[in-house]
């Protein structure tokens, strides 16, 4: 499948970068490592006139320190965070997730603001226009209804990045940038859990930088995700838990899923239901209780939403066991 025409736009500062977004804001798409972005677009999910390459801003790109916390350029590839010693002592979650990432070949080239802004994934969308013209097109692109709940208006098109829930579970910050200047927000109120329209981030924005509390370094952390092809393959589940102890006693716990929802997400009472007590069995069962039940997951991929569901509580109970040793 070849890609249709677009203009290239190489901007090499952030400020150059808002002044594409602001003149084209809406006719453009941003492209990081483009792992993603570029089968998307041969499959005409998208046809933008404008794409404009990041990776020439050098300041989006590496891992650095404020008062407190530590910073990541959005352009970080998931191999630098995956590697960095610093990173996998302080904040364990992050690292092992971004190892599960696709490949090695695609880690060199996927960065981490790109997998924040993944689009969501579904069986009945990503296909080639041939394809969706023939089974018929759906809410998310070009056509007025939803294969997988038929009669519903809202797409459920599922959130399938891994790095996510490892960054909700830190309490992780990003920073944008757009004509206004620069924001930050939670990385917990960045996604809408609308298929369509994952996240809120308007069309003239970008994301620059991503924020760990040192408050949550030295965090024991896990991540384990269910899929297809064990060497490459987007996550159908996901789980990433991250807690500290003090006296055998588990505090500040936050439990995260993702691939079962429209959105990745904190898992509500995780929380509560951890702090204070000792991690043992039935605790992590109780929490992939938890985890199961926050996952509502649909018939947007390979693998049965019965079975996403069920593997939930497992991979709950996996992660947080593995953590005991
Ligand atoms: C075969 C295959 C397997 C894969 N497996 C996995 C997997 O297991 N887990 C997983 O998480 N992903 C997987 N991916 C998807 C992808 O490789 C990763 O998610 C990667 O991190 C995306 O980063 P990127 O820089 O390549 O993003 P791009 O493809 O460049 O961009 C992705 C999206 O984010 C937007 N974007 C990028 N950067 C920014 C920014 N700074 N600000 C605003 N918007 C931005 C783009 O416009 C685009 O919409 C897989 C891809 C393939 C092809
Ligand atoms: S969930 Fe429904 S609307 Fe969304 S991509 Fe799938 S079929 Fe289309």
């Amino acid at each position: 499948m070849s890609l249709a025409e677009f203009q290239y736009l190489r901007p090499r500062t952030i400020e150059e970068a808002v002044g594409y977004l602001a003149r084209h804001a809406g006719n453009l798409e941003i492209l990081a490592g483009g792992t993603d972005l570029i089968p998307s677009m041969r499959q005409r999910l998208f046809t933008p006139g404008y794409v404009m390459d990041i990776r020439g801003i050098v300041e989006l790109r590496g891992i650095d320190h404020d008062h407190d916390s530590t910073v990541i350029g959005a352009l970080t590839t998931l191999t630098a965070i995956e590697r960095n010693l610093e990173l996998r002592r302080d904040y364990p979650v992050l690292t092992e997730a971004a190892a599960t990432v696709a490949s090695p070949i695609l880690r060199n080239m996927g960065t981490l603001g790109g997998n924040i802004c993944l689009d969501t994934r579904c069986l009945w969308y990503n296909q080639s226009l041939t394809w969706r013209q023939s089974c018929g097109f759906c809410i998310k692109k070009d056509g007025d209804l939803c294969h997988v709940a038929p009669g519903g208006t809202k797409c459920w098109a599922a959130f399938s990045a891994d790095t996510p829930p490892a960054l909700l579970c830190l309490g992780a910050g990003i920073e944008i940038a757009g004509p206004n200047g620069i924001r930050r927000v939670l990385l917990k109120h960045f996604y809408t859990n609308e298929g369509d329209a994952r996240m809120k981030l308007e069309r003239n924005e970008l994301v620059t930088r991503v924020y760990l509390p040192r408050t949550a370094a030295g965090h024991r952390g896990a991540y384990r995700k269910l899929r297809v092809r064990g060497s490459i393959d987007y996550p159908l589940a996901g789980v990433a838990v991250s807690f500290r102890t003090n006296n055998g006693h588990i505090e500040d716990a936050q439990v995260a899923i993702t691939a079962v929802n429209p959105a990745p997400l904190l898992v509500p009472d995780a929380h509560q239901l951890l702090s204070g007590h000792a991690l043992d069995d039935a605790a992590a069962i109780a929490v992939g209780d938890l985890a199961a039940n926050a996952s509502k997951p649909l018939t947007t991929s390979a693998l049965t939403p019965e079975y996403r569901r069920e593997m939930v509580k497992v991979l709950a109970k996996r992660a947080l066991l593995s953590l005991t040793k």
